[in-house]
Order: C-alpha cells, then sequence, then structure tokens
C-alpha cells in the first residue's frame, strides 16, 4: 500500500518527512525532483540557487520572530517552516500550499511574504514589535511536534585525518572519548595500557609497538590544536540555526 501523504492543513499531524526520506529515492534538495545525475544534490545550479535565494530571504523573518531553530520541509503538496523562539520551547508552524508544478522554493517565498504582512498589519495596530511576534508565533503553535525533532544535532565529533584514524584504531580509542573530556589524558592512558601489551621487554611485538608508538605522536600533535566539526544538518528537511543565522541542507546518505 502506497504511504499516505498528509496534505494541506492536515499534515500537521505528523512531522513532515520529505518524499526523499520515505521512498529512499535520491532527490533534488531544492526542489524534490527525481530528474537528478549520479552523485549530485540538486538537479541544476538555478535551482539550488533559487532556494539560497529564497532562504536567505526568510532570514529576515525568522530573526524577526526570535528563532532559535527552525525547520524547512516539503511534500508534494505543501512546504512547511517550522520554528522555535527564543523564549519557548514550543514550534509554530508555518504551512504554505503548493500549486501543481510550484516549486518549493516559490512555495516557500509566497509562505515568507504572507507571514511578514500579517507581521506588519499586527505592528500597524500600534502593538509592539516583540508582541507582534509573540502573537504570531502563538497562532501557530503545533503542540504535536517534538521540539528535539528541530534542534540540531549538537554532537560534536574531531575532526581526524585519515591517518588520524587509524592512530585511534592503533590505541583503541573511542572517538567518543575525545569530545569533551581531557583528551590528552585519555590518549596518555590508552597508550600505557597499549605499551604494557606490546612493550618488547614484556614480549610484544616489536612492530606493533612501533606503530603504538607512532600513532601516540599522531594523537598527542592533533591535542595541541584539535579540531572538531559539528554536524548540524538534520535528516529529510532544511534546518536554520538562529544562533548562526544560517541554514544547512539536509543530511545526505
Ligand atoms: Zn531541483
Amino acid at each position: 500500500m502506497d504511504p499516505v501523504l498528509p496534505s494541506g492543513n492536515k499534515m500537521h499531524e505528523k512531522k513532515i518527512s520529505s518524499l526523499l526520506a520515505e521512498r529512499r529515492v535520491r532527490r533534488c534538495l531544492a526542489c524534490g525532483t527525481e530528474d537528478i545525475k549520479p552523485g549530485r544534490r540538486y538537479c541544476s545550479r538555478q535551482c539550488r540557487q533559487k532556494l539560497m535565494w529564497v532562504l536567505s530571504l526568510s532570514k529576515g523573518l525568522l530573526q524577526t520572530l526570535n528563532t532559535r531553530y527552525a525547520t524547512f520541509s516539503f511534500t508534494e503538496h505543501c512546504v512547511a517552516l517550522d520554528v522555535m523562539p527564543t523564549w519557548s520551547n514550543g514550534i509554530s508552524r508555518f504551512v504554505y500550499e503548493r500549486k501543481s508544478g510550484y516549486p518549493p522554493a516559490n512555495a516557500l517565498k509566497e509562505l515568507v511574504l504572507e507571514a511578514g504582512k500579517e507581521w506588519y498589519e499586527k505592528r500597524s495596530r500600534r502593538i509592539s514589535r516583540s508582541f507582534a511576534s509573540q502573537s504570531i508565533l502563538q497562532e501557530k503553535v503545533e503542540q504535536s511536534i517534538n521540539p528535539n525533532s528541530i534542534m540540531p544535532n549538537t554532537n560534536r565529533i574531531p575532526r581526524l585525518s585519515a591517518d588520524q584514524k587509524k592512530a585511534l584504531r592503533h590505541l583503541s580509542i573511542n572517538m567518543d572519548n575525545l569530545v569533551f573530556g581531557d583528551y590528552v589524558r585519555e590518549i596518555r592512558k590508552a597508550y600505557r595500557g597499549m605499551a604494557k601489551v606490546y612493550h618488547p621487554d614484556k614480549g610484544g611485538d616489536g612492530e606493533r609497538f612501533k606503530e603504538i608508538n607512532r600513532a601516540h605522536e599522531l594523537m598527542i600533535q592533533w591535542t595541541r590544536d584539535p579540531k572538531f566539526q559539528s554536524n548540524s544538518a538534520l535528516p529529510g528537511c532544511w534546518s536554520y540555526n538562529g544562533y548562526r543565522n544560517r541554514w544547512s541542507p539536509p543530511l545526505w546518505h
């Protein structure tokens, strides 16, 4: 049986997962078309640029609404902008219908302009800026949306070269132990443990011991200027981080 796609205003019943996630078909991240070359994330440069332009247009609205995090997703029938403001853990959903053949970027543009117009109407009734923002968001709160679904993954992982990754394996260090802790201590501890087993004086393998020493040296070098990569992307939707005022594309599988 085909999955029933949520349509129109009924779609708040579940978090919109893009068609991309539902069918595991490679689709353009900006418009959803399946007409996409292997290894590409977008059907064309113009398509990507069009969505980028509208996403940057949306930043004005998102900042006005004091947005902490937001996501942008679309189905065949509509686009949705989910907003979590700095002053609440609630999520407000802005939805706009996709007329047939209407790319998500166009629908998002209409959505942003409409929300902006609503905000200005409230302002013209001498409502303060922040109250205008709060009242718009309150009208659109969707209790059914789990706040965690729009918070970016704040896990950070060490940014390591291929040699450094190999070094971790030689020392039997789990990458998770290099995230927030005292990683110099962690590396030395692992090194001492391995040395106990592989030191030639203790009957260990000389070649293996040399490798362990090289691995230790490499990892100590990393700790002098440790670099991390943080993963702010979400699967199936575009994500916005208000602290950085930046949109990230969906996680690519
Ligand atoms: Zn496209």
